[in-house]
């Protein structure tokens, strides 16, 4: 039977010119720092992102880990949203390796969190007191349903971070999905951050990787922890030939899995027993409840029916667009979600 998968934009694959470009790639050692297509991704993702340097890292994990480890002595203290990535989707990776303390703020419906709490608490800084010397952002974030971190938002929360001198790292793997939605520069969206990871992986398709971007001096110091963590990499040009297809021709197209996204949400909203507000969907991360039946027995009725996605706990789930998924293949998608929802509802 057919399957439609909107489990993740991971399970995105490369597109035919990448696959061409991989084959072609000229290599060397990326270790030493010779290998001209891994150097030609790097200062095209810097000069994109209006950073001194960048770096090629195996995954948006790893890219927050060293960003983090670059960043922070062991015994800080990091402020962050309590629905990011970095708190519940890294097992805890930046406290075991890092060493650091995290204090989650509360996520709030427009993807950041309340400045007046984040004021608050680092103004806090007393005797016993852990000390907060970085601030991590999410964007686009995630479980807050896919929602863009506007520019001023960004602003806004750096001038804080700035006024009690703390770096600020942006989690941005799905940084240009940000960007097409908002319709700016992705520049325009970093420049209040000193660091910022993005995967290729993701939406732009490619099989493997994820960019830090920030100052000469902090991606130096991310790429002594890459290598210090065994993920230092040889003729990886075969990686980032994949990277470079996609930074020049993979971005534009986002658009595209945000009108399915979109569609996907005003189909769903028109099936009686799935809650979701489509006009909330921004980008390509589709979140709705389902009540019925416990999350996990109905992810497998929908996979039976041919369309796979991920419960995420309390009858939510989430479904996600990319490069590969076609608005014919969200049809379907709505078709085999309808029929459970309808038979259940009998
Ligand atoms: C996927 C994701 C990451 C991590 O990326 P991996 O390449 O899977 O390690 C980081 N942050 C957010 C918000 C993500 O969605």
């Amino acid at each position: 039977m057919r399957t439609v998968d909107l489990r993740s934009d991971t399970k995105s694959l490369p597109s035919p010119e990448m696959r061409r470009a991989i084959a072609k790639a000229e290599l060397g050692d990326d270790d030493s720092g010779e290998d001209p297509t891994v150097n030609r991704l790097e200062a095209m993702a810097a000069k994109m992102l209006g950073k001194e340097a960048a770096l090629l890292v195996s995954s948006g994990t790893q890219g927050n880990l060293v960003s983090i480890l670059a960043e922070t002595n062991r015994g800080d203290h990091i402020l962050l949203g309590d629905q990011t990535h970095i708190y519940l989707g890294e097992g805890g990776g930046v406290a075991q390796i890092a060493g650091v303390s995290l204090y989650p703020l509360k996520n709030t419906d427009d993807g950041l969190f309340s400045l007046d709490e984040m004021k608050a608490t680092l103004h806090a800084g007393e005797y016993g007191w852990p000390k907060a010397t970085l601030v991590c952002i999410e964007n686009t974030q995630n479980l807050v349903g896919g929602k863009v971190v506007t520019p001023e938002m960004m602003r806004q929360a750096g001038e804080i971070a700035r006024s009690y001198n703390l770096p600020v790292h942006l989690d941005g793997a799905r940084l240009f999905n940000a960007a097409v939605y908002l319709r700016v520069p992705v520049a325009e969206l970093v420049k209040d951050v000193d660091s910022v990871t993005f995967c290729l992986s993701k939406g732009l398709a490619c099989p493997v990787g994820s960019i830090v971007c920030g100052s000469k001096k902090m991606v130096d110091e991310a790429r002594k922890w890459r290598k210090l963590l065994g993920s230092s990499m040889r003729q990886a040009g075969i990686i980032a030939a994949a990277g470079v297809v996609a930074l020049e021709h993979m971005v534009d197209r986002l658009a595209e899995d945000h009108q399915n996204a979109y569609r996907l949400a005003r189909g769903l909203a028109s099936i009686p027993g799935v809650e979701i507000d489509p006009e909330g969907v921004q980008t390509n991360l589709v979140f709705c409840k389902i009540a019925g039946a416990p999350g996990n027995e109905l992810s497998q009725r929908f996979a039976e029916r041919g369309v796979k996605f991920y419960h995420m706990g309390q009858q939510r789930f989430r479904l996600v667009t990319y490069y590969g998924i076609t608005s014919e293949d969200i049809d379907y998608a709505l078709e085999g979600i309808e029929a459970v929802v309808r038979k259940q509802g009998r």
